[in-house]
């Protein structure tokens, strides 16, 4: 995206977790200020290749949260997988950046805490999610009305029309076989599961003040609409486009303009149909188990995202099947305590203990 605006933006830092030679290929290229690599037995091999060209060289997690406190950066775009967004973002907050916020699980996690700490810093989130850009988009000069309700669109993913006894025995490799986007491991499975849409009902209370009852969920299959919003009128915005996460990126980076590009354009013509269709609550049960996290607030969504995590990391190592993904979920979510006003540091307990307890769940499963 920047590539396609060199002279809008500038790079001041680069992160990576792992992949070291995408780092070194992008740094190369944009030539920013530091670099952070997180997995320090990396470090060697991207100083190696980047000191030379005087550009700063950091590794490991600590490094990962500071670097944002840079004074010469103005925006982060946070698009670390999981819980791993919470305290670099949190941090970048408390420092007065801007935020275009990739990692959704963040504001599932701790939506309250970030939502109250970015408004006591004047930091605006500009959504990088699709549907939460789309329904952004459609906000853009309707600021002062009132929302009815907001639709999420949601793909549906690979499963969707299957029921439970044919999804008993799927495997990872089917289920990341994405219809429409191409995305990371977790998310895919997510959006297979319909947990990635949960988790996006509860990025959208936060993100627009929304009670849940005001949040609706369509599946849309052809991904072309990224999510509507309803005024007091009954009138509907949509925002439309070709499924590219590089358009929600750099509208999330431009805001408020809109800056030229030549990606590909849709055209109706290839499309003679949307169609649309309620979710399927009972062969995806997790859609409703957001619901359920979100009416109960507290801690629960973080117990709920971080029993996620640990059953989408079994589930791609074959150690359970696609359908005890949400059953994981659902057993974390019942065994754990409830704490109805949760601070940083609680947030943080809960998101350790509840993956022992998911783990302990998986492993019990085995023995049977
Ligand atoms: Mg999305």
């Amino acid at each position: 995206m920047i590539a396609n605006n060199p002279e809008s933006f500038d790079v001041e830092v680069l992160t990576a977790n792992g992949n070291a030679n995408l780092l070194i290929q992008q740094a190369k290229k944009f030539n920013p200020n530091a670099v952070v690599i997180v997995d320090e037995d990396l470090y060697k091999q991207v100083f190696n290749a980047l000191d030379p060209l005087g550009i700063k060289v950091y590794s490991g997690e600590k490094a990962l949260i500071s670097i944002v406190e840079m004074e010469s950066i103005d925006v982060v775009l946070t698009a670390l997988v999981g819980y791993a967004g919470l305290r670099p973002t949190m941090n970048a907050i408390e420092f007065g950046k801007q935020i275009a916020l990739a990692n959704k699980e963040t504001l599932v996690i701790a939506g309250d805490l970030i939502t109250r700490k970015a408004k006591e810093n004047g930091v605006n989130i500009y959504p990088v999610d699709s549907e939460h850009s789309a329904i952004f988009q459609c906000l853009v000069g309707d600021f002062q009305n009132k929302i009815e309700k907001i639709i999420l669109t949601a793909s549906g993913g690979p499963f969707r029309g299957k029921k439970r006894e044919e999804l008993l025995d799927v495997k990872a490799a089917e289920a990341l076989k994405h219809p429409n986007w191409d995305m990371g491991a977790k998310i895919t499975i997510d959006s297979a599961t319909m947990m990635n849409k949960g988790l996006e009902v509860i990025e959208a209370k936060w993100l627009f003040g929304l009670d849940q009852k005001k949040i609706d969920v369509v599946v849309h299959p052809q991904s072309i609409i990224h999510s509507m919003v309803q005024f007091e009128d009954g009138s509907i915005k949509a925002q439309m486009g070709m499924p590219d996460m590089r358009l929600p990126i750099q509208y999330a980076l431009s805001y408020p303009l809109r800056l030229k590009n030549d990606y590909p354009r849709f055209n109706f013509i290839n499309y003679p149909e949307l169609t649309f269709e309620k979710p399927d609550s009972e062969t995806f049960r997790s859609l409703d188990l957001a619901y359920q996290a979100l009416a109960k607030g507290g801690n629960l969504p973080c117990i709920m995202n971080a029993a996620n995590e640990i059953a989408v990391d079994a589930f791609l190592r074959d150690k359970i099947g696609f359908l005890d993904i949400s059953e994981v979920i659902e057993k974390s979510m019942v065994s754990m305590d409830f704490l109805i006003d949760p601070s940083l540091d609680d947030y943080v307990n809960t998101d350790i203990e509840t993956r022992i307890k998911a783990k302990e769940i998986i492993n019990k499963w085995k023995v049977h």
